[in-house]
């Protein structure tokens, strides 16, 4: 039965009046996937509810934060709690050190930890700081990672395999997108050249290691060493990436799971529990050139927040509970075992509890210029009717979809039912 969205076409018209595109993230406009926007009104578990009253299995988890499902009651009560004693001072207070505690634990290469509010500000501040260390100015990056919207970032690559940075957005000055070197992903040679050709210049090389915003683009381990490699022979400060996988599939970083250790590594979503709260982690001769220490600046006035930093603390205590990851892991393979049984042969990719449908029959690709817009756009097209049957994906198939600890096998069932109808 398809669902009504009479409040929320009602208040995404009002919304266009207010806002730019209605929204406050582009992503959510729906372009890509057309329709009206479902206004939320509340969630709990792996359920959203809409203004209208539908109801809606959710695999988009506010793209990543809820690994422990929306309104977790441990979350929750933390946060009530804190907020209780005062939103925020502006001052020094115990949630910092305590979330500081838990982080390092799972982040045992790194001594420190500079807690910000956003993943882009995390990144900008790690590209600051290794700009500030090496006093160079160039950053390498890899064609299909996002890593916020710092200018510099926001690039896409020229035509040759190792280019300066064309501006991906209008409004970064082209001089600032050419302090960008791009290269394509899972490609050795591609990296090697870049550094031999602008090594003594880049203060820092990063990387998603486990690229996750342009569909799912795992690359191999010796692929990373090799970056690893490359910077530690250039004096390139290595950055890892993790404000979507950090804390996702074990205790720690991806990086940690295949055994390649960066300088620094920066954290958002699942650190925050659904709150905002980011992190640069790395080594104490790196973090500590950062102020008040050092000479690179980087303040906030809602950094390290209490209420927001207590969210995060409930919900790195719930992951070290033992068998979370184990539960995610098992939840990850049903659905991956009842895709290859209905799918008839479209493509999944999947680690532990994120996913990356490509509806085409093979193995998806693992580089930006390898995936093919056509397919995207089954996803697009196929969007409302999952919608309309209760299920909600993120409205781009570029995006990776989540499972979280409150996710039953029997709700995957559901996913996949909504998906393959026929089969
Ligand atoms: N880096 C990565 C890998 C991300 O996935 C994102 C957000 N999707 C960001 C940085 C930017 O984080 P934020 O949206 O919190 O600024």
């Amino acid at each position: 039965m398809a669902s009504t969205s009479s409040q929320s076409e009602a208040l995404f018209q009002r919304a266009q009046q207010l806002m730019p595109g209605g929204v406050s993230s582009p992503v959510r406009a729906f372009r890509k996937v057309g329709g009206t926007p479902r206004y939320m009104a509340r969630a709990e578990g792996p359920y959203l509810q809409d203004e209208d009253g539908n109801q809606y299995l959710d695999f988009c988890l506010a793209w990543g934060p809820n690994i422990l499902g929306h309104a977790h009651p441990a979350v929750v009560e933390a946060v009530t709690k804190t907020a209780r004693d005062g939103l925020a001072f502006g001052t020094t207070h115990r949630n910092e050190v305590a979330l500081a505690e838990l982080v390092l634990q799972g982040f045992p290469e790194a001594d420190l930890v500079r807690f910000v509010v956003s993943g882009t500000e995390a990144v900008a501040t790690a590209i600051r700081l290794a700009r500030g260390v090496t006093g160079r100015a160039l950053t390498l990056k890899f064609t299909g990672c996002y890593h916020g919207h710092v200018d510099s970032l926001l690039v896409k690559a020229g035509s040759g395999v190792v280019t300066q940075g064309l501006a991906d957005s209008q409004g970064v000055p082209e001089g600032v997108a050419a302090t960008t070197v791009v290269v394509p992903l899972n490609d050795e040679a591609a990296m090697t050249a870049a550094f031999e050709q602008y090594g003594s210049k880049l203060a820092a090389a990063i990387v998603e290691p486990l690229p996750a915003n342009n569909g799912l683009l795992v690359q191999t381990t010796a692929w990373l060493q090799k970056l690893r490699e490359l910077c530690t022979k250039h004096g390139t400060v290595l950055v890892f990436d993790e404000v979507i996988n950090g804390f996702r599939f074990h205790f720690g970083g991806y990086g940690r799971l295949v055994g390649v250790t960066p300088d620094l590594t920066t954290l958002g979503k699942i650190l925050g529990g659904g709150l905002p709260v980011a992190a640069v982690v790395g080594k104490k001769a790196l973090l500590s050139q950062l102020a008040p220490l050092g000479g690179v600046y980087q303040a906030g006035t809602m950094a390290g927040n209490p209420v927001a930093l207590s969210a995060g603390i409930a919900t790195l205590n719930e992951l070290k509970k033992p068998g979370v990851y184990e539960g995610l892991e098992k939840l990850g393979q049903h659905l991956e075992a009842g895709w290859r049984q209905r799918a008839k042969g479209l493509g999944l990719r999947r680690i532990g509890s994120l996913f990356w449908p490509y509806f085409e029959a093979g193995d998806p690709p693992v580089t930006a210029e390898a995936i093919r817009p056509e397919v995207i756009d089954r996803y697009h097209k196929a969007y409302g009717r999952w919608l309309d049957r209760g299920v909600y994906l993120p409205p781009s198939g570029y995006e990776v979809g989540f499972l979280s600890t409150t996710h039953s096998a029997a709700q995957v069932d559901q996913l996949l039912e909504v998906v393959f109808p026929e089969a």
